[in-house]
C-alpha cells in the first residue's frame, strides 16, 4: 500500500473530538477495509478474519486470516490512546454570574489550562438517552453527540485587570475555567435541554452524559514550507491513526517469510491521561481477554494463549517531546529530538517507558526495514519522566514492549505541533512491526 497522505491524518484528527468519536472514526476506516465488528457478549466466529471490538472509548482490531497463527507465531500489538486532556461538562453544569450563563467543567488529565483560554469551543461526547418501549432490555442507550458550532468560550481576564499576568498566569480550575455560553438568568436544566435538542429527544429522556469541549480550529499544515502540522489531540490521535493505517497496510500475509505469520493487533485505549485504571483503559481486562479469545476462537486453549504471549511483542505508540527551541535547556543535551527526524524511541531507567535493549533493537530493525530514520529520547536526569500505556501493558500481560512516538511540541496543549513528514514514516515503521 502506498503511504497514506498526511491529509488523511488531518481529516482523522478533525473527525475525532472525543475518545468515542475516535473509536467511531477508526471503526469506519476498518469497516471500509472489510473488517467486521464482534461484540464481547457474543460467541466469536471460529473462522479467521478481520475483526474489531469496541468497549466505551476503546477499540481493539486484529487480523487472523491468511495463515496467521497466534500460538505458533505470537501477536504483534501496537497500542495507543484515544483520550486527550480537556475540559468536561459536570453532571449539573448550569451556572452563571453577572448576567452570564456558564457551564461547570472539570479538568480531565494534565491539561495546559492556559491553552483553553479564548478559543471558540464546540461540544462532543456521548449521551445516555432513555429507551422508549417494552419494559425489557436496557433502560437507556448511548448516543454520540457532536456540536461543531462555537457554543462556548473561556474568556481570559483583560490585562488591565491583571497587570502581573505576563509574569506568570495563575488559573484556579474551579473559579477561572467555567466557559460562558450565553447571556441571561441562571437556567437550571438548560444544558440537558440543549443536548436533547441536539439529539432530537425529549429533555426528560436525557439521563446522563460524557460530554467535553473541543477547539473548533481545524487541523492544518503550518510553516513557510508547510513542514509542520498543527492540531488538537496530536497526543495521541496521531498514533491511533498511524496504528490503524499500519494495520490496514499489513493485510497481505507473508510478513516473516518463514512459517506461520503473527497476528497483528491494534489496541486504542481510553483513559491513558488519567492513569489507565478503568473498565476500558489499558490497565483493564480489555487487551488480555481479547487476545485470549482470539486464541480460543482459533481452537487454542489457555496454554496456547500463554505460548502466544511468549512469542509476542508490543509497540506502545504515544507522543514524544521534540527539543523546544525556546527552552532547549529543558532537554537532555545528548538526546536532541528533531521534528521530522523520524520515530522516537523512548527510554527511562526507572521504566516509566517500557523499552529495554531487546525491544529497542526490534524497533530499530523495523525502522531500518521500513527505510525510515529513528531517534532516541531520554528525559533530563534532573526532571521527572512522563509515562504511557507501555509499562501498564507490559506488566499486565508480560509482553515485551517498546515505547515510541512522533516528536511534537506543546504536549497537552489544546493545540499541539508536530512535523508533517513524521506521521507517514511512523506508519511505515509500525507496519513492519505488525508483520515481523
Ligand atoms: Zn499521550
Amino acid at each position: 500500500m502506498a503511504d497514506p497522505d498526511v491529509r488523511d491524518l488531518l481529516a482523522y484528527l478533525d473527525a475525532s473530538p472525543s475518545p468515542y468519536h475516535a473509536v467511531a472514526t477508526t471503526a469506519d476506516l476498518l469497516v471500509a477495509a472489510g473488517f467486521t465488528e464482534v461484540h464481547e457478549h457474543d460467541a466469536w466466529p471460529t473462522s479467521g478474519g478481520r475483526r474489531f471490538l469496541r468497549r466505551g472509548g476503546s477499540l481493539v482490531a486484529w487480523v487472523d486470516e491468511g495463515g496467521r497463527d497466534a500460538v505458533r507465531a505470537g501477536f504483534r500489538v501496537v497500542g495507543a490512546h484515544t483520550d486527550s486532556p480537556n475540559l468536561r461538562v459536570k453532571p449539573r453544569p448550569d451556572a452563571g454570574r453577572a448576567g452570564w450563563r456558564q457551564l461547570g467543567v472539570e479538568v480531565y488529565g494534565g491539561a495546559l489550562l492556559n491553552s483553553w483560554l479564548d478559543r471558540d469551543l464546540g461540544l462532543s461526547g456521548r449521551v445516555a438517552v432513555r429507551r422508549r418501549g417494552p419494559d425489557t432490555g436496557p433502560a437507556s442507550e448511548l448516543r454520540l453527540v457532536r456540536v461543531d458550532r462555537p457554543v462556548a468560550r473561556v474568556p481570559q481576564l483583560a490585562i488591565h485587570l491583571d497587570r502581573g499576568v505576563n509574569d506568570g498566569l495563575t488559573l484556579n480550575a474551579q473559579s477561572h475555567l467555567s466557559p460562558v455560553w450565553g447571556l441571561g438568568a441562571l437556567d437550571p436544566g438548560g444544558f440537558g435541554r440543549f443536548l436533547a435538542d441536539e439529539l432530537g429527544v425529549e429533555s426528560h429522556d436525557v439521563l446522563a452524559w460524557d460530554v467535553m469541549l473541543h477547539d473548533l480550529t481545524p487541523a492544518t499544515l503550518l510553516g513557510a514550507d508547510r513542514e509542520l502540522l498543527a492540531s488538537a489531540r496530536i497526543d495521541n490521535l496521531l498514533s491511533c491513526w498511524a496504528a490503524t493505517r499500519a494495520l490496514l497496510g499489513s493485510l497481505a500475509p507473508g510478513g516473516t517469510g518463514t512459517g506461520p505469520d503473527p497476528v497483528p493487533v491494534v489496541g486504542l485505549f481510553d483513559h491513558e491521561e488519567i492513569g489507565s485504571e478503568s473498565a476500558s483503559g489499558a490497565a483493564s481486562t480489555l487487551l488480555a481477554t481479547t487476545l485470549e479469545r482470539i486464541v480460543h476462537a482459533a481452537g487454542g486453549d489457555r496454554d496456547g494463549f500463554h505460548r502466544a504471549l511468549a512469542r509476542s511483542w508490543c509497540v506502545s505508540a504515544d507522543g514524544a517531546h521534540a527539543t523546544h527551541p525556546n527552552y532547549a535547556e529543558r532537554h537532555e543535551p545528548n538526546h536532541h529530538i528533531a521534528v521530522n527526524g523520524g520515530p522516537v524511541i523512548k527510554r527511562n531507567a526507572n521504566v516509566r517507558y517500557a523499552t529495554d535493549a531487546d525491544t529497542e533493537a526490534r524497533f530499530v530493525s523495523a525502522c531500518e526495514r521500513a527505510g525510515v530514520p529513528y531517534q532516541q529520547f531520554v528525559v533530563r536526569t534532573d526532571l521527572g519522566c512522563g509515562s504511557t500505556i507501555g509499562p501498564v501493558t507490559a506488566a499486565r500481560l508480560g509482553l515485551a514492549t517498546v515505547d515510541v512516538g512522533v516528536a511534537q511540541l506543546s504536549m497537552h496543549s489544546a493545540r499541539e505541533l508536530c512535523g508533517a513528514d513524521d506521521p507517514t514514516r511512523f506508519v511505515a515503521a509500525l507496519a513492519v512491526a505488525l508483520r515481523t
